[in-house]
């Protein structure tokens, strides 16, 4: 810390990413990005309309929040975009949390929302997990804090339905219930709905996952106009041209082929299955997964152990070590191939342990 460092963050442990290697030679499972690039579609429509980069981005975005709304069937007013969802995320920390409004999320969920809640100075309760490693709507109710749930959760993949998403928004009306779903488009139902219904309702989805798009950076929020108005005010305080106009062209490019997209995720479920049912064969506990990685612990070999076997041999998946799930490893879903290359070096693996 130089001597210059505001005292505000001097106790601040920032967000740990998962690797990114430079040279793509690795079989790459360890931050759930898709397999699959852009599609050829996509691209070409994204070179056709690019905005002259000489010239700022479109300042309202409004083609992809159009589109957006028209697939969701709501307003483009009902949606803001961001800089990857994460950036929707902290936004949503400084528009509805404060010293006052503290925020509550699961004690196993994604790792950014404890680091958003210390960069902001927000009180935050984070509320365990039952023994199965489900969320338990009841234990969010009436907390008068703001909620940030992911859902499906990560790194678990374990979702809630929208009906007890629902129980959660009644039990809240006068506090945000913040509905991370990244991981959506892969088995889980979205709660987007359910917007028309509940004020106190942002739901924060990403073009990283099912949309090939983490290298682009895009993510929207979808919520009652006033909470978009909201988040609206931080975002031009923030950053006005928070998307450049490469990847507004892209997301644009991305929306017109749905089909694409449709059928990418189809895909990974089915790989998905085939993994379950061969790590299971293996001996290994898995949760039930809708999202595009499982999470996995083999009782024969420790979670911090495999990753690092499996790091030697060029695969990378992710291992967090902390209490309670120290057993597990998260691991994205992949193509087919990945996966075969995946599961045999962990039959190697154990082979030479037991
Ligand atoms: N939410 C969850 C639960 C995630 O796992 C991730 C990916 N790390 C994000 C949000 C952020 O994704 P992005 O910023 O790429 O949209």
């Amino acid at each position: 810390m130089s001597r210059f460092y505001s005292y505000r963050n001097a106790a601040l442990i920032p967000y740990t990413p998962g690797e990114q290697p430079k040279v793509l030679n690795v079989t790459k499972l360890n931050t759930n990005e898709c397999p699959f690039p852009p599609s050829e579609k996509a691209l070409a429509f994204a070179a056709a309309h690019t905005r002259p980069l000489n010239l700022y981005p479109e300042l309202q975005c409004i083609d992809v929040r159009s589109k957006l709304a028209e697939l969701h069937g709501i307003d483009a007013d009902n949606i803001v975009l961001g800089n990857g969802s994460d950036e929707l995320l902290n936004f949503a920390f400084l528009a509805f949390c404060d010293d006052r409004r503290g925020v509550a999320f699961p004690n196993i969920s994604y790792g950014f929302y404890p680091v958003y809640a210390d960069l902001n100075h927000v009180p935050a309760l984070e509320i365990p997990l039952r023994e199965d490693f489900s969320v338990a709507p009841e234990d969010y109710f009436g907390l008068g804090r703001t909620i940030f749930l992911a859902n499906p959760n990560a790194p678990t993949g374990m979702a809630l339905t929208p009906a007890q998403i629902e129980t959660i928004l009644k039990a809240n009306p006068d506090d945000v219930v913040v509905v991370d779903e990244a991981y959506v488009d892969f088995g889980g139902e979205s709660c987007i709905p359910l917007i028309k219904s509940y004020d106190n309702l942002l739901v924060i989805q990403t073009f990283s996952k099912s949309r090939s798009m983490a290298g682009a950076r895009l993510g929207f929020a979808a919520g009652d106009k006033e909470l978009i108005r909201d988040l609206n005010t931080i975002k031009f305080s923030i950053n006005p041209y928070n998307i450049n106009s490469m990847t507004l062209a892209l997301g644009l490019g991305v929306l017109e082929d749905e089909e694409t997209t449709r059928s990418n995720c189809r895909t990974i479920m089915e790989n998905r299955a085939y993994t379950v049912a061969e790590l299971e064969k293996l001996g290994f506990t898995v949760l039930p997964s809708c999202a595009n990685f499982v999470f996995a612990a083999s009782g024969k070999i420790g979670g911090q152990e495999l990753y690092l076997r499996l790091k030697e041999r060029g695969v990378l998946i992710r291992h967090f070590d902390k209490p309670g799930i120290s057993a597990y490893n998260r691991i994205t879903i992949g193509t087919r191939e990945q996966m075969d290359i995946l599961l045999k070096n962990i039959r190697e693996i154990l082979e030479g342990t037991v």
